[in-house]
């Protein structure tokens, strides 16, 4: 615990997936003998850096940049960069370390970093973000590249900013890398379907649950938190599978739509203004009411989708879904569900999808979109979103049958934690003590 003083998130991130792996050590000893365990909860590399950058009043700005290095067993460092006031060390090494089983879960080669910094975009103008950025890659570009560690997206950071990063890494380096960061542009090496993948994938893997049990999304009342990337995206696929959204929210509060969110409204809203939720409200007229603060966990639903932060549904919001009935819970945002919350859900019988299963979309084409730069392709949108769905079959089944074979059925966070594991675990004994 010293050694990782302070990191309450990395310490719950670790506990959650250790609390897994009781049966494959005892079925695996080699694993306990090379201390693969040991060696996985410490990152590869970490880096923390200075970004002083200058705002539109002339007035020197200095915020921090992490890129953890976790493990590159399988690939290269692969994870996102988020932007946003709480981010330090133990947020960055929670989403690493996350990061290492997820990608290991797609099956594609890729292995576990995470990134960021405490700048936050809020109320900042373009040209303020734009300098944030590049002062930002001006440090981190000698640590990155499409064989060594390719960064993306995350909260704060969407294709405005992955744009500036890219702009600035051509411009120190000379070189049109286009597989160095993944969420760029359709025209300057993007993939189609990126900016929808982990939104669409969560969906896809919801849509698996219910299929594999005889039953489909039609006419599902479905809540989802966060009106950003993740939240608009699988608001769309629900809408698209015939289910019916109610619920958007931000950190300001959220919003109930008894008529099924209008997601031209939310995206001109959060995507074009840049506006808060209850903006949406004002804008929605009757069927909409907009909730300053509260729990959007309160709104009775079928599925439940927490697509905005960690910790953000906890024991309390857990029993509140639970008394009005919901069956399945999928995270789409990383760890928003308590170790409390996810107890209360287990108890109550309720099928839980935790993020490093349900929200591997996202990265899942961000390794599409470096399938696509190293041969200089690009693909149509049915073809990557076929693909797209194709991963999320195969992570559900892959959980599903790892729990199965472990000896606890439908449990899909043992199943995530453990196949996800394995993987890399087998990987890291391959390569020797490194
Ligand atoms: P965005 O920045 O696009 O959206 C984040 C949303 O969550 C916003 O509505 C934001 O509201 C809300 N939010 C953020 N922090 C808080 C908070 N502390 N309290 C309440 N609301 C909050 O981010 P993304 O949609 O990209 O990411 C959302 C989640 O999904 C994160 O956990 C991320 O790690 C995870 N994820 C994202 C992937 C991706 O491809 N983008 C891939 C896999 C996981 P406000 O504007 O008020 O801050």
């Amino acid at each position: 615990v010293r050694r990782n003083q302070g990191e309450d998130e990395f310490h719950q991130a670790v506990a959650e997936v250790l609390g897994s792996l009781g049966p494959v050590i005892r079925k695996h000893p080699e694993y306990g003998d090379a201390e693969v365990i040991r060696r996985l909860c410490e990152p590869e590399r970490q880096l923390i850096f200075r970004v002083p950058w200058e705002d539109d009043a002339g007035r020197v700005q200095l915020n921090r940049g992490f890129r953890i290095e976790f493990n590159s067993a399988l690939g290269p460092y692969k994870g996102g960069l988020r932007f946003h006031p709480s981010v330090y060390a133990g947020i960055v090494k929670f989403l690493g370390f996350e990061q290492i089983f997820k990608n290991s879960l797609t099956g594609l080669p890729i292995g576990g970093g995470k990134g960021g910094s405490d700048f936050d975009p809020k109320g900042r103008s373009d040209r303020e973000v734009m300098r944030f950025c590049q002062s930002f890659m001006t440090e981190l570009y000698r640590h990155i590249g499409e064989h060594t560690d390719v960064p993306a997206g995350d909260i704060g950071v969407g294709g405005r900013e992955i744009g500036y990063l890219f702009g600035q890494y051509k411009r120190i380096t000379n070189r049109y890398e286009s597989g160095v960061l993944t969420g760029k542009g359709l025209t300057w090496g993007g993939s189609q379907v990126r900016p929808e993948a982990t939104g669409y994938g969560l969906v896809f893997f919801v849509d698996e649950m219910l299929r594999s049990r005889g039953s489909s999304l039609e006419g599902r009342r479905v809540s989802v938190s966060g009106s950003g990337n993740v939240a608009i995206y699988a608001t769309e696929k629900v809408q698209q599978l015939g289910g019916v959204v109610v619920t958007a929210s931000d950190s300001s509060g959220y919003v109930v739509d008894e008529a099924g969110v209008d997601l031209d409204l939310l995206k001109e809203v959060k995507e074009v203004k840049r506006g808060r939720i209850s903006d949406y409200a004002d804008a929605r007229g009757d069927s909409a009411r907009f909730v300053a603060g509260g729990s959007v966990w309160d709104v009775p639903v079928d599925i439940a989708l927490p697509c905005a932060t960690q910790n953000e549904l906890d024991e309390a919001a857990a029993a509140a879904l639970v008394r009005n009935g919901v069956g399945i819970v999928a995270e789409g945002a990383n760890m928003p569900v308590t170790p409390a919350g996810t107890r209360v859900l287990a108890e109550a019988g309720v099928l839980f999808a935790p993020g490093k299963a349900a929200n591997a979309g996202g990265v899942a084409t961000s390794a599409l979109e470096m399938q696509q730069n190293a041969s200089r392709d690009s693909w149509t949108f049915e073809y990557a979103e076929g693909r797209l769905q194709q991963i999320m079959r195969a992570v559900h089944d892959r959980a599903l049958e790892t729990a199965d074979e472990y000896g606890v059925p439908n449990d899909y966070v043992a199943g995530a934690n453990i196949a996800g594991f394995t993987r890399v675990a087998d990987a890291m004994l391959a390569l020797g003590v490194i």
